[in-house]
């Protein structure tokens, strides 16, 4: 069986644990690689790595780590068709799809570029006679990365970009169910010349995570992954004195007023419900329909759901793959048999549902309760849920009692109403007839609630305050003549 190594100090390293986790073909339910899970020497040689190599990549000067990124830059796009290929093998995704995810990804590497300008300081001259102030930004020094399955390629891109082109370096734990890309990246950086040892991988699940949050050469944490997690990581990490961000998960509303186009609405939402199967932190789970307009959006939906090409990712026709485990299929299949909701149209009437791999067809459940498992879960799949309000108010009213507060969206041809829904709503991503607001790279991602445990959004802005720490400088250079001891309290004025 193929193992997955471990990245350490700019190469593959074999791992030597004796737990092994599977690694499979979604489209056929075949074991088709195996995680040597990381043991705690492998975690710590890894950081080991990344803290010895800090003090010279921090050392090399903004437009060096800039050109590194430049260089990547040009890697990931001319590998964007291996890396896509590469990561559907082992999530499930389409290839389309998968390339998407590094299209999105490729935006922060782009933005790191930019860094330099970023990172400048600011400067406050006479302060005080002959006083100047200025504020500088410094690494943190070693950044770790834990990443979920479901964007293997993207959501480390979200992190590592901006970590590294600030000086930092960085030890990646990527989801031990699609590790593959991580190691492709890590060469990939490796071409583009970034120094040995500036950015590791380690293989593995909690035990890997529980060791880094442990490490005492870790200075921050950067997580994304489902809620109960993201809560635990970062409870850990913060009594560990560390600075952490942890993204957590979602159930992301759509709310569809009455005077809206019902079919770009339908078409929305069978997009952000059943893309890459429902398995997106921004997928639209809950379509909900104001008003009159719920019968007739409804029909449409369950129209295009009809017409969805369900299929493994080597079929360039498929428009939906299988789910990440057979374990995960029928954890959402179950919701099925579930009360609370009518079935409109039942996914596991497809034909590959009952097969070897893990596909499960798209599904519509309308009329669901609030209090009923459809809406408090974040299932995960392709099963997009439907509730009916009877006003705006108590559109407004779910997703703000929601216990997530990741993405939202309004679909409504009235531009007072959108105006009044990005008011009103709490919410950290919000479209306005955009299904899944997921925030170009040069604003920053992050939900509210129990969406992100933490202060600062992921990449963008947040990403390089969130790896970076300011330094304030008050500086005088006296004429010698003029010195002399005064032990009152420095004042400005
Ligand atoms: P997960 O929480 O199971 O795993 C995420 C990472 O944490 C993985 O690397 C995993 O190995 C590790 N991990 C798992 N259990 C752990 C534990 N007990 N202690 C420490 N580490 C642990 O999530 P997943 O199933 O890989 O990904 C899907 C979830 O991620 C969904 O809930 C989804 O909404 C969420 N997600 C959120 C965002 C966001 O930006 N908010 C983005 C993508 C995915």
């Amino acid at each position: 069986m193929r193992e997955i190594p471990h990245w350490i100090d700019g190469t593959e390293v074999s791992g030597t644990g004796d737990r092994r986790l599977p690694v499979y073909d979604p489209a056929t339910g075949e074991r088709q690689a195996e995680v040597v899970a990381a043991t705690g020497p492998e975690v710590r040689a890894a950081v080991r790595s990344a803290a010895a190599a800090q003090p010279g990549w921090r050392a090399a000067s903004l437009s060096r780590r800039a050109e590194v990124m430049f260089r990547f830059r040009d890697l990931v796009d001319g590998n964007r068709i291996q890396l896509a290929t590469l990561l559907s093998a082992e999530h499930g995704k389409t290839v389309a799809d998968a390339a998407g995810e590094v299209a999105r990804g490729l935006e922060n590497v782009e933005f790191a570029t930019g860094a330099p300008h970023l990172l400048k300081g600011g400067y406050s001259e006479q302060a005080a006679t002959g006083v100047d102030v200025y504020s500088i930004r410094q690494p943190l020094g070693v950044v770790a990365g834990i990443t979920p399955f479901n964007f293997p390629a993207m959501v480390p891109m979200w992190m590592f970009c901006t970590a590294l082109v600030a000086g930092n370096t960085f030890v990646l734990k990527p989801s031990e169910k699609d590790p593959s890309v991580s190691l492709l990246l890590a060469d990939l950086l490796r071409r583009a010349g970034l120094p040995d040892g500036a950015f590791n991988v380690v293989q593995g699940d909690r035990s890997a995570v529980e060791a880094l949050i442990a490490d005492p050469d870790i200075a921050a944490l950067s997580f994304v992954g489902s809620t109960p997690v993201a809560r635990s990581v970062y409870e850990a990490g913060t009594r560990a004195g560390k600075r952490v961000q942890a993204l957590g998960g979602a159930k992301n509303h759509m709310v569809v007023l009455p005077d809206a186009d019902v079919d770009a609405a339908a078409d929305a939402a069978v997009s952000a419900g059943f893309g890459s199967a429902g398995e997106r932190c921004m997928a639209v789970s809950v379509v909900v329909a104001v008003g009159a307009v719920a019968d007739r959006l409804v029909e449409a939906i369950a129209e295009r759901i009809g017409r969805i090409r369900v299929g493994p990712a080597s079929d360039p026709d498929a428009e939906m793959g299988p789910l990440i485990t057979g374990e995960h299929r029928d954890r959402v299949r179950s919701y099925l048999d579930r009360p609370g909701g009518q079935v409109v149209v039942d996914g596991r009437t497809l034909p590959a549902a009952d097969g070897p791999g893990f596909f499960l067809g798209p599904s519509l459940v309308d009329h669901v309760a609030t209090d009923s498992a459809y809406y408090t879960d974040e299932i995960f799949g392709p099963v997009l849920s439907v509730v009916r309000a009877r006003t705006y108010d108590e559109a407004v009213a779910l997703v703000n009692t929601c216990e997530y507060g990741n993405g939202t969206a309004i679909f409504t041809r009235d531009g007072g109403a959108a105006r009044r829904f990005q008011y009103d709503v709490v919410c950290g991503m919000v479209g306005v007839n955009v299904p899944i607001p997921v925030p170009v790279a040069y604003y920053s991602f992050g939900g509210w609630k129990a969406s992100l445990f933490g202060d600062l959004h992921v990449y963008g802005p947040d990403g390089l305050a969130f790896c970076t720490r300011t330094k304030v400088v008050t500086s005088r250079w006296p004429d010698p003549a003029t010195s002399g001891v005064d032990l009152g309290f420095p004042k400005v004025r």
